[in-house]
């Protein structure tokens, strides 16, 4: 089988957040962005990419919401306008994080609520969000605003203890990065939940991978990336269900993918450690 992904689009588990959430397991947001934050997001935005603002991309972008600070209106673009509309400019979220969001809101509560979380790279929105969390740890090698120096193929933790992993287009850079996925395996209890998100190649069956491949410039054209080990394919859920999990992959419907300016084809994994 090519890819051991079961699917969740099915529309029972695609409906979007619920209004009327509890409070006590309601999704946390952010703050409605303030005048002055935007602004400095637009003029940092002008400055990578000012062409964004000319009259004809700006005709091609849409109104777009963001889930996680409820900003309407026109996003920013990222890699020099390669993904038009990547950006919220109310709280600096990117597709794969509003697609997260979306998940882990569905049905008006939140999964994390209570659980022990290790976190991988973290990205600023969910720092803030996590603020003053005990039972949130972050590591990164080489990020600055990391809780901790992590190594993912040498987690400093004992078997089993968090419930919750996330790791969101860290893999492509880890040379073993199956000794990485044992090792989420092995610090998640039995039914924990790893939510991992990697650069894809949806027409591709096989992962290219090639670790002598060391020009960055190579692997920039070949893994989409400057110091990436591997362009994953299909078989991405394949590698992560081989660690010890069994694998959904999560994604949004077209019209949502337009709402809340998520990428067509980027996947949630859903990762649950098998017992
Ligand atoms: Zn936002």
């Amino acid at each position: 089988m090519p890819n051991a992904a079961a699917d969740m689009t099915d529309p029972a588990t695609t409906s979007g957040v619920a209004a009327g959430a509890s409070r006590a397991g309601a999704a946390p947001s952010l703050p409605h962005p303030g005048r002055w934050l935007l602004a400095r997001r637009v003029a940092e935005a002008y400055f990578k990419d000012r062409r964004q603002f000319s009259g004809a991309s700006r005709g091609r972008k849409l109104v777009r919401e963001c889930p996680i600070c409820s900003y309407q209106g026109h996003f920013l673009s990222v890699e020099r306008g390669q993904r038009l509309d990547a950006r919220c400019p109310g709280c600096g979220s990117r597709e794969r994080h509003r697609l997260q969001h979306l998940f882990l809101a569905e049905g008006g509560g939140w999964k994390l609520d209570g659980k022990r979380i290790l976190h991988f790279a973290p990205e600023r929105y969910m720092l803030k969000l996590m603020a003053g969390n005990p039972l949130y740890i972050s590591g990164d090698l080489r990020q600055p605003d990391a809780g901790q120096f992590m190594d993912a193929t040498a987690i400093p933790f004992e078997d089993g203890s968090f419930d919750v992993l996330i790791s969101h287009h860290m893999l492509e850079h880890i040379p073993d990065d199956t000794k990485a996925l044992s090792e989420f395996a092995r610090v998640l209890r039995p039914g924990g939940m790893a939510l991992l998100a990697v650069p894809q190649n949806h027409a591709a069956e096989q992962t290219d991978e090639d670790l002598s491949a060391i020009d960055p410039m190579a692997r920039f054209w070949r893994f989409t990336g400057f110091d990436h080990c591997r362009l994953y394919g299909r078989d991405f859920a394949d590698r992560v269900a081989r660690a010890g999990f069994s694998v959904a992959a999560y994604m949004r419907p077209p019209r949502d993918q337009l709402r809340y300016a998520l990428l067509r084809d980027e996947a949630l994994y859903v990762c649950q450690r098998l017992g």
